[in-house]
Protein backbone atom coordinates (compact mmCIF):
# COMPACT_ATOMS: atom_id res chain seq x y z
CA UNK A 1 0.00 0.00 0.00
CA UNK A 2 1.40 3.79 -0.68
CA UNK A 3 0.44 4.73 2.47
CA UNK A 4 0.80 8.25 2.15
CA UNK A 5 -2.29 9.03 0.41
CA UNK A 6 -4.36 6.45 2.54
CA UNK A 7 -7.83 8.06 4.11
CA UNK A 8 -6.93 9.01 7.30
CA UNK A 9 -9.06 6.38 10.02
CA UNK A 10 -10.83 7.10 13.23
CA UNK A 11 -11.59 3.84 14.79
CA UNK A 12 -14.02 3.94 17.13
CA UNK A 13 -14.64 0.96 20.09
CA UNK A 14 -16.04 0.84 23.52
CA UNK A 15 -12.51 -1.61 24.90
CA UNK A 16 -9.10 -2.40 23.82
CA UNK A 17 -6.98 -4.98 24.83
CA UNK A 18 -3.41 -3.85 24.61
CA UNK A 19 -2.15 -5.32 27.64
CA UNK A 20 -2.77 -7.07 30.72
CA UNK A 21 -2.16 -4.51 33.01
CA UNK A 22 -4.27 -1.77 31.05
CA UNK A 23 -7.50 -2.66 32.01
CA UNK A 24 -10.05 -1.38 29.33
CA UNK A 25 -11.40 -4.42 27.79
CA UNK A 26 -13.39 -7.67 28.49
CA UNK A 27 -12.77 -9.75 25.54
CA UNK A 28 -12.83 -10.40 21.93
CA UNK A 29 -13.77 -7.15 20.87
CA UNK A 30 -11.17 -5.26 22.71
CA UNK A 31 -8.66 -7.39 21.73
CA UNK A 32 -9.13 -7.09 18.14
CA UNK A 33 -9.35 -3.41 18.91
CA UNK A 34 -5.90 -3.72 20.66
CA UNK A 35 -4.42 -5.89 17.79
CA UNK A 36 -6.10 -3.69 15.02
CA UNK A 37 -4.07 -0.63 16.67
CA UNK A 38 -0.83 -2.13 16.82
CA UNK A 39 -1.19 -3.94 13.87
CA UNK A 40 -1.48 -0.24 12.01
CA UNK A 41 1.22 0.98 14.07
CA UNK A 42 3.56 -1.80 12.44
CA UNK A 43 2.46 -0.97 9.07
CA UNK A 44 2.85 2.88 9.43
CA UNK A 45 -1.07 2.86 8.63
CA UNK A 46 -2.23 6.47 9.19
CA UNK A 47 -5.37 5.39 11.60
CA UNK A 48 -6.19 6.79 15.43
CA UNK A 49 -8.64 5.21 18.35
CA UNK A 50 -11.00 7.04 19.82
CA UNK A 51 -12.20 5.03 23.14
CA UNK A 52 -13.12 5.73 27.25
CA UNK A 53 -11.14 5.96 29.75
CA UNK A 54 -12.49 2.92 31.96
CA UNK A 55 -11.67 3.83 35.88
CA UNK A 56 -12.27 0.16 37.01
CA UNK A 57 -12.32 -1.94 33.48
CA UNK A 58 -13.76 -5.05 33.48
CA UNK A 59 -14.84 -7.17 36.16
CA UNK A 60 -12.42 -9.13 38.01
CA UNK A 61 -13.84 -12.70 38.06
CA UNK A 62 -12.78 -14.69 40.84
CA UNK A 63 -14.15 -18.42 42.18
CA UNK A 64 -15.02 -17.96 46.14
CA UNK A 65 -14.24 -21.46 48.70
CA UNK A 66 -18.17 -22.84 47.36
CA UNK A 67 -16.71 -22.76 43.88
CA UNK A 68 -18.65 -19.51 42.76
CA UNK A 69 -18.07 -16.96 40.84
CA UNK A 70 -17.71 -13.72 42.33
CA UNK A 71 -17.05 -9.97 40.87
CA UNK A 72 -15.16 -7.71 41.86
CA UNK A 73 -13.69 -4.01 40.54
CA UNK A 74 -10.86 -1.69 41.51
CA UNK A 75 -10.27 1.30 40.69
CA UNK A 76 -7.08 1.51 38.46
CA UNK A 77 -4.48 4.44 38.05
CA UNK A 78 -1.94 4.95 35.22
CA UNK A 79 1.12 6.66 34.19
CA UNK A 80 1.75 5.60 30.40
CA UNK A 81 -1.07 8.24 29.76
CA UNK A 82 -0.48 11.19 28.17
CA UNK A 83 -2.57 14.46 28.79
CA UNK A 84 -3.50 16.21 25.62
CA UNK A 85 -4.60 19.18 27.42
CA UNK A 86 -8.04 18.75 25.14
CA UNK A 87 -11.64 18.85 26.98
CA UNK A 88 -14.77 18.15 24.96
CA UNK A 89 -18.30 18.93 26.59
CA UNK A 90 -21.70 16.17 25.86
CA UNK A 91 -24.76 17.14 26.78
CA UNK A 92 -26.72 13.69 29.18
CA UNK A 93 -30.22 14.38 30.82
CA UNK A 94 -29.21 18.06 29.72
CA UNK A 95 -26.48 18.33 31.87
CA UNK A 96 -23.10 19.41 30.53
CA UNK A 97 -20.46 16.79 30.94
CA UNK A 98 -16.85 17.19 30.40
CA UNK A 99 -14.94 14.58 28.67
CA UNK A 100 -11.12 15.05 29.35
CA UNK A 101 -8.71 13.35 26.73
CA UNK A 102 -5.63 11.70 27.09
CA UNK A 103 -3.51 9.94 24.73
CA UNK A 104 -2.04 6.40 24.41
CA UNK A 105 0.56 5.50 22.90
CA UNK A 106 2.38 2.85 25.25
CA UNK A 107 2.04 -0.49 23.69
CA UNK A 108 3.12 -0.19 20.22
CA UNK A 109 0.04 0.91 18.96
CA UNK A 110 -1.43 4.01 17.05
CA UNK A 111 -2.04 6.33 18.83
CA UNK A 112 -5.54 6.00 20.63
CA UNK A 113 -7.64 8.92 22.77
CA UNK A 114 -9.52 7.88 25.51
CA UNK A 115 -12.13 10.31 26.72
CA UNK A 116 -12.70 10.65 30.70
CA UNK A 117 -15.49 11.55 32.82
CA UNK A 118 -13.99 11.13 36.17
CA UNK A 119 -12.73 14.85 36.56
CA UNK A 120 -13.56 17.27 39.55
CA UNK A 121 -15.59 19.13 36.54
CA UNK A 122 -18.36 16.93 36.39
CA UNK A 123 -21.02 16.17 38.97
CA UNK A 124 -21.73 13.17 36.82
CA UNK A 125 -18.28 11.39 37.30
CA UNK A 126 -19.46 7.49 36.99
CA UNK A 127 -19.97 7.41 33.44
CA UNK A 128 -16.59 5.95 31.83
CA UNK A 129 -16.79 3.89 35.34
CA UNK A 130 -17.44 0.24 34.49
CA UNK A 131 -17.10 -1.14 31.36
CA UNK A 132 -20.45 -2.42 30.44
CA UNK A 133 -21.31 -2.46 33.57
CA UNK A 134 -24.55 -0.87 35.26
CA UNK A 135 -27.56 -0.77 32.98
CA UNK A 136 -29.20 0.79 29.82
CA UNK A 137 -29.01 4.55 31.02
CA UNK A 138 -25.30 4.19 31.76
CA UNK A 139 -25.10 2.35 28.60
CA UNK A 140 -26.30 5.04 26.63
CA UNK A 141 -24.29 7.40 28.60
CA UNK A 142 -21.28 5.98 27.91
CA UNK A 143 -22.41 5.51 24.49
CA UNK A 144 -23.07 9.43 24.06
CA UNK A 145 -19.19 9.89 25.05
CA UNK A 146 -17.65 7.79 22.71
CA UNK A 147 -19.76 8.22 20.11
CA UNK A 148 -20.51 12.14 20.42
CA UNK A 149 -17.37 13.41 22.28
CA UNK A 150 -15.61 11.12 20.24
CA UNK A 151 -15.97 12.98 16.99
CA UNK A 152 -15.90 16.45 19.12
CA UNK A 153 -12.20 14.81 20.49
CA UNK A 154 -11.24 14.62 16.96
CA UNK A 155 -11.95 18.12 15.91
CA UNK A 156 -10.61 19.84 19.20
CA UNK A 157 -7.52 17.65 18.63
CA UNK A 158 -7.72 18.98 15.25
CA UNK A 159 -7.19 15.22 13.12
CA UNK A 160 -8.30 15.52 9.99
CA UNK A 161 -10.55 12.47 9.20
CA UNK A 162 -11.88 10.60 5.89
CA UNK A 163 -13.04 7.69 7.37
CA UNK A 164 -14.93 6.79 10.57
CA UNK A 165 -14.80 3.43 11.54
CA UNK A 166 -17.23 2.01 14.30
CA UNK A 167 -16.70 -1.26 15.73
CA UNK A 168 -19.34 -2.33 16.59
CA UNK A 169 -22.81 -0.67 17.42
CA UNK A 170 -21.66 0.96 20.61
CA UNK A 171 -20.17 3.78 18.41
CA UNK A 172 -22.95 4.69 15.82
CA UNK A 173 -24.20 7.69 18.06
CA UNK A 174 -21.04 9.02 16.47
CA UNK A 175 -23.06 9.48 13.31
CA UNK A 176 -25.59 11.81 14.91
CA UNK A 177 -22.85 14.26 15.55
CA UNK A 178 -21.04 14.09 11.49
CA UNK A 179 -24.71 14.73 10.56
CA UNK A 180 -25.18 17.48 12.97
CA UNK A 181 -22.60 19.67 12.00
CA UNK A 182 -23.29 19.33 8.14
CA UNK A 183 -26.62 20.60 8.61
CA UNK A 184 -25.13 23.70 10.65
CA UNK A 185 -22.96 24.21 7.68
CA UNK A 186 -26.67 24.21 5.16
CA UNK A 187 -26.79 21.04 4.28
CA UNK A 188 -30.73 19.41 4.69
CA UNK A 189 -31.37 16.23 6.79
CA UNK A 190 -31.21 14.08 4.01
CA UNK A 191 -28.21 15.25 2.17
CA UNK A 192 -26.49 15.05 5.98
CA UNK A 193 -27.46 11.67 6.44
CA UNK A 194 -26.04 10.98 2.99
CA UNK A 195 -22.64 12.73 3.14
CA UNK A 196 -22.27 10.71 6.14
CA UNK A 197 -22.66 7.30 5.05
CA UNK A 198 -19.86 8.17 2.44
CA UNK A 199 -17.61 8.41 5.47
CA UNK A 200 -18.66 5.95 7.92
CA UNK A 201 -17.60 2.39 8.30
CA UNK A 202 -19.17 -0.41 10.29
CA UNK A 203 -18.09 -3.57 11.50
CA UNK A 204 -21.02 -6.50 12.95
CA UNK A 205 -19.99 -8.81 15.88
CA UNK A 206 -22.09 -11.09 17.67
CA UNK A 207 -24.77 -13.43 15.69
CA UNK A 208 -26.56 -13.59 19.17
CA UNK A 209 -29.95 -11.66 18.86
CA UNK A 210 -29.54 -10.40 22.45
CA UNK A 211 -25.87 -8.90 21.86
CA UNK A 212 -27.35 -6.59 19.40
CA UNK A 213 -27.86 -3.69 21.96
CA UNK A 214 -31.09 -1.77 21.30
CA UNK A 215 -32.44 0.64 23.80
CA UNK A 216 -36.26 2.45 23.88
CA UNK A 217 -36.38 5.58 21.83
CA UNK A 218 -37.74 7.92 24.72
CA UNK A 219 -34.60 6.65 26.92
CA UNK A 220 -32.08 7.97 24.30
CA UNK A 221 -34.44 11.12 24.04
CA UNK A 222 -34.03 11.79 27.95
CA UNK A 223 -30.78 10.81 27.87
CA UNK A 224 -30.09 13.48 24.96
CA UNK A 225 -28.47 10.92 22.47
CA UNK A 226 -30.72 12.64 19.87
CA UNK A 227 -28.16 15.06 19.65
CA UNK A 228 -30.55 17.85 18.59
CA UNK A 229 -32.42 15.11 15.79
CA UNK A 230 -35.35 14.15 15.96
CA UNK A 231 -37.55 11.28 17.12
CA UNK A 232 -38.35 10.54 13.64
CA UNK A 233 -35.17 10.97 12.41
CA UNK A 234 -33.76 8.74 14.88
CA UNK A 235 -36.31 6.06 14.09
CA UNK A 236 -35.44 6.12 10.53
CA UNK A 237 -31.83 4.95 11.53
CA UNK A 238 -32.38 2.63 14.49
CA UNK A 239 -36.07 1.58 14.23
CA UNK A 240 -38.11 1.41 17.70
CA UNK A 241 -36.79 0.40 19.75
CA UNK A 242 -33.44 1.52 18.63
CA UNK A 243 -30.99 -1.23 17.48
CA UNK A 244 -27.19 0.12 17.69
CA UNK A 245 -26.44 -2.44 15.06
CA UNK A 246 -29.52 -1.17 12.58
CA UNK A 247 -28.08 2.34 13.12
CA UNK A 248 -25.01 1.20 12.35
CA UNK A 249 -25.61 -0.65 8.88
CA UNK A 250 -28.20 2.34 8.03
CA UNK A 251 -25.40 5.45 9.24
CA UNK A 252 -22.71 3.64 6.97
CA UNK A 253 -21.75 2.90 3.09
CA UNK A 254 -20.17 -0.42 4.22
CA UNK A 255 -20.30 -3.25 6.71
CA UNK A 256 -18.60 -6.22 7.14
CA UNK A 257 -18.77 -9.21 9.37
CA UNK A 258 -15.65 -10.79 11.20
CA UNK A 259 -15.07 -13.84 9.64
CA UNK A 260 -17.01 -15.77 6.12
CA UNK A 261 -18.97 -17.59 7.22
CA UNK A 262 -20.29 -14.92 9.91
CA UNK A 263 -21.16 -12.47 6.75
CA UNK A 264 -23.69 -15.56 5.64
CA UNK A 265 -25.59 -14.77 9.18
CA UNK A 266 -25.15 -11.56 9.40
CA UNK A 267 -26.68 -11.14 6.21
CA UNK A 268 -29.61 -13.54 7.03
CA UNK A 269 -30.30 -11.65 10.57
CA UNK A 270 -30.53 -8.60 9.10
CA UNK A 271 -31.69 -9.28 5.53
CA UNK A 272 -35.45 -7.44 6.31
CA UNK A 273 -33.47 -4.16 7.22
CA UNK A 274 -34.41 -1.43 4.65
CA UNK A 275 -31.86 0.54 3.67
CA UNK A 276 -28.70 -0.69 5.06
CA UNK A 277 -25.51 -1.13 3.63
CA UNK A 278 -23.86 -4.07 2.45
CA UNK A 279 -22.25 -6.81 4.60
CA UNK A 280 -19.13 -8.34 3.30
CA UNK A 281 -16.62 -10.43 5.10
CA UNK A 282 -13.50 -9.47 6.62
CA UNK A 283 -12.30 -12.58 8.83
CA UNK A 284 -10.25 -11.39 12.17
CA UNK A 285 -6.43 -11.67 12.35
CA UNK A 286 -4.25 -11.41 15.00
CA UNK A 287 -1.06 -9.42 15.92
CA UNK A 288 1.66 -11.97 16.11
CA UNK A 289 4.22 -10.18 17.98
CA UNK A 290 1.66 -9.67 21.21
CA UNK A 291 0.38 -13.63 21.07
CA UNK A 292 3.32 -15.84 19.52
CA UNK A 293 5.93 -16.90 21.00
CA UNK A 294 9.47 -16.26 19.43
CA UNK A 295 10.92 -19.63 19.97
CA UNK A 296 7.92 -21.20 18.25
CA UNK A 297 8.37 -19.11 15.13
CA UNK A 298 12.11 -19.96 15.43
CA UNK A 299 12.39 -23.28 15.70
CA UNK A 300 9.90 -23.44 12.83
CA UNK A 301 11.58 -20.64 10.46
CA UNK A 302 14.80 -22.21 10.98
CA UNK A 303 14.39 -25.80 10.72
CA UNK A 304 14.80 -26.09 14.82
CA UNK A 305 12.77 -28.46 17.01
CA UNK A 306 9.54 -27.64 17.29
CA UNK A 307 8.60 -30.59 19.66
CA UNK A 308 11.43 -29.68 22.16
CA UNK A 309 10.43 -25.42 22.07
CA UNK A 310 6.56 -26.86 22.24
CA UNK A 311 7.46 -28.93 25.50
CA UNK A 312 9.61 -25.58 26.90
CA UNK A 313 6.41 -23.30 26.66
CA UNK A 314 4.12 -26.07 27.59
CA UNK A 315 5.86 -26.71 30.68
CA UNK A 316 5.64 -22.53 31.03
CA UNK A 317 1.99 -22.90 31.14
CA UNK A 318 2.19 -25.91 33.27
CA UNK A 319 4.62 -24.33 35.92
CA UNK A 320 1.99 -21.04 35.68
CA UNK A 321 -0.68 -23.78 36.62
CA UNK A 322 1.01 -24.65 39.63
CA UNK A 323 1.58 -21.02 40.82
CA UNK A 324 -2.40 -19.93 40.28
CA UNK A 325 -4.07 -23.45 41.51
CA UNK A 326 -1.27 -25.67 42.52
CA UNK A 327 -2.22 -28.61 40.44
CA UNK A 328 0.47 -30.57 39.01
CA UNK A 329 -0.17 -31.13 35.24
CA UNK A 330 1.80 -33.75 33.19
CA UNK A 331 4.12 -32.55 30.42
CA UNK A 332 3.99 -36.00 28.83
CA UNK A 333 0.41 -35.99 28.54
CA UNK A 334 -2.61 -34.31 26.10
CA UNK A 335 -3.44 -31.05 27.15
CA UNK A 336 -6.70 -29.28 25.80
CA UNK A 337 -6.71 -25.30 26.36
CA UNK A 338 -9.98 -24.05 25.97
CA UNK A 339 -10.96 -20.21 27.33
CA UNK A 340 -13.93 -18.96 26.34
CA UNK A 341 -16.51 -16.54 27.73
CA UNK A 342 -19.18 -18.68 30.16
CA UNK A 343 -22.18 -18.59 27.68
CA UNK A 344 -24.85 -21.20 27.08
CA UNK A 345 -24.24 -21.15 23.61
CA UNK A 346 -20.45 -21.79 23.91
CA UNK A 347 -20.88 -25.12 25.83
CA UNK A 348 -18.00 -24.95 27.82
CA UNK A 349 -18.70 -28.19 29.61
CA UNK A 350 -20.00 -29.95 26.47
CA UNK A 351 -16.75 -32.28 27.26
CA UNK A 352 -18.06 -33.36 30.44
CA UNK A 353 -21.49 -34.84 28.69
CA UNK A 354 -20.79 -38.05 29.14
CA UNK A 355 -18.92 -38.55 32.29
CA UNK A 356 -18.85 -42.24 31.41
CA UNK A 357 -16.58 -41.92 28.42
CA UNK A 358 -14.50 -38.98 29.93
CA UNK A 359 -13.86 -39.93 33.35
CA UNK A 360 -11.84 -42.61 32.86
CA UNK A 361 -9.23 -40.80 30.19
CA UNK A 362 -9.22 -37.81 33.07
CA UNK A 363 -8.37 -40.53 36.24
CA UNK A 364 -5.64 -41.91 33.79
CA UNK A 365 -4.03 -38.59 33.03
CA UNK A 366 -4.48 -39.27 29.30
CA UNK A 367 -6.67 -36.30 28.60
CA UNK A 368 -5.89 -33.25 31.18
CA UNK A 369 -7.80 -29.92 30.58
CA UNK A 370 -7.29 -26.64 31.00
CA UNK A 371 -10.37 -23.91 31.32
CA UNK A 372 -10.44 -20.37 31.54
CA UNK A 373 -13.52 -17.88 31.31
CA UNK A 374 -15.56 -15.05 32.69
CA UNK A 375 -19.20 -15.38 32.54
CA UNK A 376 -21.03 -11.37 32.16
CA UNK A 377 -21.45 -10.31 35.55
CA UNK A 378 -24.84 -10.27 35.25
CA UNK A 379 -24.85 -13.90 33.97
CA UNK A 380 -26.53 -16.42 36.19
CA UNK A 381 -26.51 -19.27 34.09
CA UNK A 382 -22.81 -18.54 32.91
CA UNK A 383 -21.87 -18.16 36.08
CA UNK A 384 -23.52 -21.72 36.96
CA UNK A 385 -21.33 -23.16 33.80
CA UNK A 386 -18.22 -21.38 35.49
CA UNK A 387 -19.78 -23.04 38.68
CA UNK A 388 -19.65 -26.68 37.02
CA UNK A 389 -16.40 -26.48 35.43
CA UNK A 390 -14.92 -25.46 39.17
CA UNK A 391 -17.03 -29.21 40.44
CA UNK A 392 -14.94 -31.09 37.71
CA UNK A 393 -11.62 -28.98 39.03
CA UNK A 394 -12.51 -30.62 42.28
CA UNK A 395 -13.51 -33.85 40.91
CA UNK A 396 -10.84 -34.23 38.81
CA UNK A 397 -7.63 -32.40 40.44
CA UNK A 398 -4.98 -33.85 38.38
CA UNK A 399 -6.45 -33.63 35.41
CA UNK A 400 -8.67 -30.45 34.89
CA UNK A 401 -8.05 -27.01 36.09
CA UNK A 402 -9.88 -23.61 35.83
CA UNK A 403 -7.77 -20.67 35.63
CA UNK A 404 -10.24 -17.81 37.46
CA UNK A 405 -9.94 -14.29 35.92
CA UNK A 406 -9.66 -14.90 32.01
CA UNK A 407 -7.30 -11.91 30.98
CA UNK A 408 -4.99 -11.38 28.23
CA UNK A 409 -1.52 -12.79 30.05
CA UNK A 410 -3.70 -16.00 30.43
CA UNK A 411 -4.91 -16.12 27.27
CA UNK A 412 -1.20 -15.99 25.99
CA UNK A 413 -0.35 -18.76 28.56
CA UNK A 414 -3.26 -20.84 27.07
CA UNK A 415 -2.50 -20.48 23.51
CA UNK A 416 1.18 -20.91 23.52
CA UNK A 417 1.75 -23.86 26.27
CA UNK A 418 -1.74 -26.33 25.53
CA UNK A 419 -1.61 -29.05 23.15
CA UNK A 420 -5.12 -28.59 21.25
CA UNK A 421 -7.18 -25.81 21.17
CA UNK A 422 -10.94 -26.81 21.90
CA UNK A 423 -13.91 -24.82 20.70
CA UNK A 424 -17.19 -26.51 20.70
CA UNK A 425 -19.89 -23.74 20.06
CA UNK A 426 -23.39 -24.01 18.75
CA UNK A 427 -23.00 -23.47 15.02
CA UNK A 428 -22.91 -21.06 13.63
CA UNK A 429 -22.99 -18.37 16.49
CA UNK A 430 -19.17 -17.98 17.12
CA UNK A 431 -18.38 -15.13 15.10
CA UNK A 432 -14.88 -15.30 14.09
CA UNK A 433 -12.84 -17.21 17.78
CA UNK A 434 -9.84 -14.89 17.21
CA UNK A 435 -7.76 -17.11 20.30
CA UNK A 436 -7.91 -20.30 17.77
CA UNK A 437 -5.83 -18.54 15.72
CA UNK A 438 -3.50 -17.44 18.42
CA UNK A 439 -3.13 -20.82 19.30
CA UNK A 440 -3.07 -22.15 15.18
CA UNK A 441 0.34 -20.21 15.05
CA UNK A 442 1.95 -21.63 18.04
CA UNK A 443 1.87 -25.28 16.48
CA UNK A 444 -1.11 -25.49 19.10
CA UNK A 445 -3.61 -28.03 17.33
CA UNK A 446 -7.18 -26.71 16.70
CA UNK A 447 -10.05 -29.24 17.46
CA UNK A 448 -12.78 -26.92 16.65
CA UNK A 449 -17.08 -27.09 15.47
CA UNK A 450 -16.53 -25.85 12.04
CA UNK A 451 -17.93 -22.28 13.24
CA UNK A 452 -15.97 -18.66 13.29
CA UNK A 453 -12.61 -18.79 11.27
CA UNK A 454 -11.96 -22.40 11.09
CA UNK A 455 -13.56 -23.23 8.05
CA UNK A 456 -11.36 -21.27 6.23
CA UNK A 457 -8.73 -22.38 7.63
CA UNK A 458 -9.58 -26.22 8.49
CA UNK A 459 -7.45 -28.85 6.65
CA UNK A 460 -8.85 -31.64 8.36
CA UNK A 461 -6.58 -34.07 10.17
CA UNK A 462 -3.86 -32.03 8.43
CA UNK A 463 -3.64 -28.64 10.45
CA UNK A 464 -5.68 -29.44 13.15
CA UNK A 465 -9.00 -31.25 13.33
CA UNK A 466 -13.20 -30.78 12.70
CA UNK A 467 -15.59 -32.31 14.38
CA UNK A 468 -19.66 -32.02 13.94
CA UNK A 469 -19.57 -32.31 9.71
CA UNK A 470 -20.33 -28.13 9.96
CA UNK A 471 -23.94 -28.84 11.43
CA UNK A 472 -25.60 -25.98 12.66
CA UNK A 473 -28.78 -24.64 14.44
CA UNK A 474 -30.73 -24.45 11.23
CA UNK A 475 -30.04 -28.14 10.06
CA UNK A 476 -31.07 -29.65 13.62
CA UNK A 477 -32.96 -28.62 16.91
CA UNK A 478 -30.78 -28.00 20.10
CA UNK A 479 -30.57 -30.82 21.79
CA UNK A 480 -30.17 -32.51 18.44
CA UNK A 481 -27.31 -30.97 17.93
CA UNK A 482 -25.51 -31.33 21.10
CA UNK A 483 -26.11 -35.20 21.27
CA UNK A 484 -24.66 -34.95 17.69
CA UNK A 485 -21.40 -32.84 18.52
CA UNK A 486 -21.03 -34.61 21.66
CA UNK A 487 -20.50 -38.07 20.00
CA UNK A 488 -18.33 -36.33 16.98
CA UNK A 489 -16.36 -34.29 20.05
CA UNK A 490 -15.82 -37.89 22.00
CA UNK A 491 -14.83 -39.88 18.66
CA UNK A 492 -12.56 -37.14 17.06
CA UNK A 493 -10.81 -36.64 20.36
CA UNK A 494 -10.20 -40.58 21.17
CA UNK A 495 -9.60 -41.76 17.93
CA UNK A 496 -8.11 -39.30 16.20
CA UNK A 497 -6.35 -36.46 18.41
CA UNK A 498 -5.51 -39.19 21.51
CA UNK A 499 -4.47 -41.43 18.50
CA UNK A 500 -1.78 -39.31 17.18
CA UNK A 501 -0.56 -37.93 20.26
CA UNK A 502 0.25 -41.01 21.94
CA UNK A 503 1.32 -43.44 19.12
CA UNK A 504 2.29 -41.01 16.28
CA UNK A 505 4.19 -37.90 17.07
CA UNK A 506 6.27 -37.73 14.32
CA UNK A 507 2.49 -37.23 12.75
CA UNK A 508 1.89 -34.61 15.42
CA UNK A 509 4.98 -32.52 14.30
CA UNK A 510 3.73 -32.58 10.79
CA UNK A 511 0.31 -30.97 11.39
CA UNK A 512 1.86 -28.29 14.04
CA UNK A 513 4.13 -27.03 11.15
CA UNK A 514 0.73 -27.31 8.83
CA UNK A 515 -0.89 -25.35 11.54
CA UNK A 516 1.95 -22.49 11.36
CA UNK A 517 2.43 -22.23 7.54
CA UNK A 518 -1.24 -22.32 6.56
CA UNK A 519 -2.40 -19.80 9.14
CA UNK A 520 0.43 -17.29 10.05
CA UNK A 521 -0.19 -14.77 6.80
CA UNK A 522 -3.62 -15.76 6.87
CA UNK A 523 -5.08 -14.45 9.74
CA UNK A 524 -2.32 -12.31 10.68
CA UNK A 525 -3.62 -8.47 11.29
CA UNK A 526 -1.39 -7.51 8.32
CA UNK A 527 -3.73 -9.49 5.98
CA UNK A 528 -7.22 -8.25 7.86
CA UNK A 529 -5.56 -4.31 7.77
CA UNK A 530 -4.74 -5.36 4.22
CA UNK A 531 -8.45 -5.93 3.51
CA UNK A 532 -10.21 -3.18 5.49
CA UNK A 533 -8.40 -0.44 3.30
CA UNK A 534 -9.16 -2.21 0.22
CA UNK A 535 -12.70 -3.31 0.77
CA UNK A 536 -13.62 -0.94 3.20
CA UNK A 537 -11.48 2.67 3.92
CA UNK A 538 -10.52 3.07 0.26
CA UNK A 539 -13.60 4.10 -1.81
C1 LIG B 1 -7.93 -13.88 22.30
C2 LIG B 1 -8.74 -13.52 23.47
C3 LIG B 1 -10.14 -13.45 23.37
C4 LIG B 1 -10.89 -13.75 22.11
O1 LIG B 1 -10.90 -15.11 21.84
P1 LIG B 1 -12.17 -15.92 21.33
O2 LIG B 1 -11.59 -16.98 20.52
O3 LIG B 1 -13.02 -14.97 20.57
O4 LIG B 1 -12.83 -16.41 22.56
C5 LIG B 1 -10.86 -13.11 24.49
N1 LIG B 1 -10.26 -12.82 25.66
C6 LIG B 1 -8.93 -12.89 25.79
C7 LIG B 1 -8.33 -12.58 27.13
C8 LIG B 1 -8.12 -13.24 24.72
O5 LIG B 1 -6.79 -13.28 24.87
Amino acid sequence: MDNNNLPRVAYFCMEYGLHPDFKAYAGGLGILAGDHLKGAKDLNLPLVGIGLKWKQGYTDQLIDENGKAYDTYHNYEYDFMQDTGVKVTVKIRDIDVVCKVWKLEEFGNNPLYLLDTDIPENGDNWITGQLYGWFGEERIAQEIVLGIGGVKALRALDIPIDVYHFNEGHAALAATELIKEKMQSGFSFEESWNKTCEEVVFTTHTPIVEGNESHEVSKLEYMGAFNGLTRQQMIRFGGEPFNMTVAGLRLSRKANAVAQLHSLTANKMWKTIAGRSEIIGITNGIHKPTWVDARITNAYENNGDLWANHIIVKKELIGFIKERTGAELDADKLLIGFSRRAAPYKRSDLIFTKEEIISPLLKSGKVQIVFSGKAHPLDDIGKEIVAKLVRMMKKYPNSVVFLENYDMNIGRMLTRGSDIWLNNPRRPLEASGTSGMKAAMNGVLNCSILDGWWPEACNDGVNGWQFGDGLGLDDLPEVELDKHDTQALYDTLINRVMATYYENREKWVEMMKESIKTTSYEFSVERMLDEYYNKMYIK
